[in-house]
């Protein structure tokens, strides 16, 4: 996987956006009134800053998200393009390349996690690099995205989610609480979704 959404592919979506390509057909029914998709509005345009890692440099480039309203009850919905992670302003590529460096390796600390490509990225706005515990917050998120999903579903996915990784043991050193290691394994879990399943973890309707 590469390790970062490029400026060109946040440039297409912007542009999609721009031609009103973005419709609510590839989004689930209503999950509070079970309406068909198609019967969703636009209901808002948001400008979100996205941060891309260009030649071990993190840069921001801004992308306009559509979000959705249910005309049968009013909920609204956004639409994340397949770069984006909900509340994240790293791109999907950028998440899953170092949290699954940490929690794919036993020996690695956060802190390597970080050095899992060539060098750290430096944020040249801010002027410091990504930190170890951003990655540690990436983990917590996809943890969280994998609960919600299981959650939506009437059969849990870890089951299916049964790549050598989930059933392997995290070890020990890589978490102070149960909680934490509760976690670790709901990413592993999330990690171990097929593509197609994790599309649908990501799919829109979810939030
Ligand atoms: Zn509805």
């Amino acid at each position: 996987m590469p390790l970062t959404a490029t400026r060109e592919d946040i440039k297409a979506y912007q542009e999609k956006v721009e031609k009103n390509k973005i419709t609510s057909n590839d989004l689930d029914p209503c999950p509070r009134c079970n309406l068909e998709p198609i019967h969703f509005k636009i209901h808002a345009y948001r400008e979100r800053r996205f941060l891309i890692i260009v030649e071990m440099l993190v840069k921001a480039v801004h992308c306009a998200l559509v979000r959705f309203k249910c005309s049968g009850c009013g909920k609204t919905f956004a639409f994340y393009p397949d770069f984006a992670v909900p509340h994240k302003h790293y791109t999907r590529q950028t998440v899953l390349t170092f949290s699954r460096s940490y929690v794919e390796d036993d020996q690695k600390t956060y802190k390597d996690a970080v050095m899992t490509v060539d060098g750290v990225p430096e944020c040249s706005e801010k002027g410091r690099p990504l930190a170890p515990s951003t990655i540690h917050r990436w983990i917590s998120t996809l943890a969280g995205i994998f609960t919600a999903y299981q959650a939506a579903k009437e059969k849990p996915l870890e089951e299916k989610a049964s790549s050598g990784l989930c059933k392997r043991q995290i070890p020990k050193k890589k978490y102070r609480t149960l909680t934490r290691k509760e976690v670790l394994l709901k990413c592993r879990g999330f990690l171990g979704l097929s593509p197609v399943e994790r599309i649908n973890v990501f799919s829109p309707g979810l939030r």
